[in-house]
């Protein structure tokens, strides 16, 4: 091994045990063997290995996609840490973010200049996974799919070869890049767009579940004609009975409404707090919120708007992107999932899209927009087998209440199954891509890293 190196770990190795940690605890991946690198000569002393052994190659950040990933048998993993800094550059309005690093250190190292990042809503997410398939962001319905700010993907390709593509530099390979399903290489950095943010009016606001159908049809009108600098979620909770939650959230059901509404600049800072309160004024005239969170702030509070677990869970869930419901499409959400339900579901959502979410971007990758109104995703806490099984029963259920409004497509972001095929390219996208995977990947050695849908090479 040279100094270079990362030693590759077996299983029962504590270096295995940190390489091959993942978020979903209720999906733990078993490779053959395990490596966390930090560097592109790192990355290719993983690669010479796994082709030394006859491996099979998979590549992941924090493993919050672990419930969607094929199984690892004969397979080196390799676990992408940062290498250094995220760098901005405040005049060209870029940050290159090396594999590795989590959403919150972007947020952070951005607000430093008065940027923001189309960034998800968990601050320990990665990075490089959540941008290669789309990235749904609280500021998507302005800024778009987050990954059409990708500018430029530092790579290793399976062959060794370092690559740093972008519009003009292999312009197709950049393009399957950015959400054509993976599998073309081992991502070194990212160089992203970054966007004016000076403050976000953003927060939730929780109401008892009674309050469900009134609130979700008020907000379905509302976002039928929503300004694009406004993004949001509305969710029923079933939310354990833990110290980190106020009591008034867990004494039963509650629906919520989270958001956050852009200020580019301090001087539209009042636009931004007159169209929170067009959206929540009317909400609050329904009921009083027992929670209400919503503020002026800065953009680094975004990360915790959501409220995600930070700390590793067992989570077990399920996905749909659906037309627009309307009234009988909020009948059925609430009739299996809201008040008097018997969900076992910590979270119900359904994620506005639409705005720049949906507008393709002609400059963008495989994947720039989403053809859909809401992305749905449904998900438990999988402690144990009885609830694993009533989690499951419950999605099912979900699906076909639901299936009325099912577009059929999926955001790949968002899926938790590997039994959930992606379905976010078309049959010639699919085709376009994986003539890139044959000439980067001639032997298939990263295939299996293609979540299942989203080539033909299986
Ligand atoms: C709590 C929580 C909140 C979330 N919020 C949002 C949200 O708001 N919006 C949204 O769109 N999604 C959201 N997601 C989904 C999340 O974006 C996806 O699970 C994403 O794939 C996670 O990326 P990761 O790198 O952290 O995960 P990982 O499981 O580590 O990686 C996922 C895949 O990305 C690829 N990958 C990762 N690193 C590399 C690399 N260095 N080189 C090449 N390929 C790589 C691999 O194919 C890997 O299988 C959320 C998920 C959770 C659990």
């Amino acid at each position: 091994m040279t100094e270079t190196e990362q030693a590759v770990a077996l299983p029962g190795e504590p270096a295995f045990a940190a390489a091959s940690a993942v978020f979903n605890l209720a999906a733990p991946v078993r490779p053959a063997a395990a490596v966390t690198v930090r560097t592109v000569e790192q990355v290719r002393a993983a690669l010479r290995h796994a082709e030394r052994a006859g491996q099979w190659v998979r590549v992941h950040t924090t493993g919050h996609a672990s419930s969607s990933a094929r199984p690892m048998d004969d397979t080196l993993l390799i676990r992408t840490e940062p290498a250094g800094p995220v760098e901005v550059d405040p005049v060209a309005r870029t940050a290159r973010i090396p594999a590795g690093t989590r959403w919150g250190e972007v947020v952070e190292a951005a607000a430093k200049y008065g940027l923001a990042a189309p960034h998800g809503s968990s601050p320990t997410v990665g990075v490089v996974g959540y941008l290669l398939r789309g990235g749904i962001s609280f500021y998507g319905r302005r800024a778009g799919l987050a990954v059409n700010s990708v500018r430029a993907v530092e790579l290793v390709t399976p062959d060794g070869e370092f690559h740093r593509v972008s519009a003009g530099a292999d312009p197709e390979l950049f393009w399957a890049l950015r959400g054509g399903g993976g599998g073309l290489g081992v991502v070194t950095a990212i160089e992203l767009g970054l966007f004016p943010a000076a403050r976000v009016v953003t927060g939730a606001a929780f109401w008892p579940a009674s309050h469900g159908p009134e609130l979700l049809n008020r907000w379905l009108r509302w976002s039928r004609s929503a300004p694009e600098a406004v993004t949001t979620a509305f969710r029923v909770m079933n939310l354990p009975n833990v110290p980190e939650i106020p009591p008034a959230l867990t004494a039963g059901p509650v629906v919520c409404l989270a958001g956050v509404v852009l200020s580019p600049t301090d001087g539209d800072r009042a636009t931004a707090e007159r169209r929170a309160a067009d959206l929540l004024g009317p909400l609050r005239a329904i009921a009083e919120p027992v929670l209400d969170t919503w503020c002026t702030t800065t953009p680094p509070a975004v990360v915790r708007t959501h409220m995600d677990p930070t700390d590793p869970v067992p989570v077990l869930g399920d996905h749909l992107l659906l037309s627009d419901l309307g009234e009988d499409g909020a009948g059925a959400f609430l009739r299996v999932l809201g008040e008097g339900s018997g969900s076992p579901l910590v979270n119900a959502e359904l994620r506005q899209l639409g705005g720049a979410l949906a507008v393709p971007d002609p400059a963008g990758g495989a994947l720039s927009h989403l053809d859909a109104a809401f992305a749905f995703t449904a998900g438990g806490l999988a402690v144990d087998p009885g609830t694993t099984a009533a989690i499951r029963a419950h999605c099912a259920e979900a699906r076909a209440a639901l299936a009325p409004w099912d577009t059929g497509r999926t955001a790949p972001t968002l899926v938790e199954r590997l039994d959930q095929p992606q379905r976010h390219l078309s049959a010639a996208a699919v085709e376009r891509v994986d003539a890139v995977r044959r000439r980067v990947d001639p032997s298939g050695r990263l295939r299996h890293d293609v979540p299942p849908g989203a080539s033909a090479l299986h």
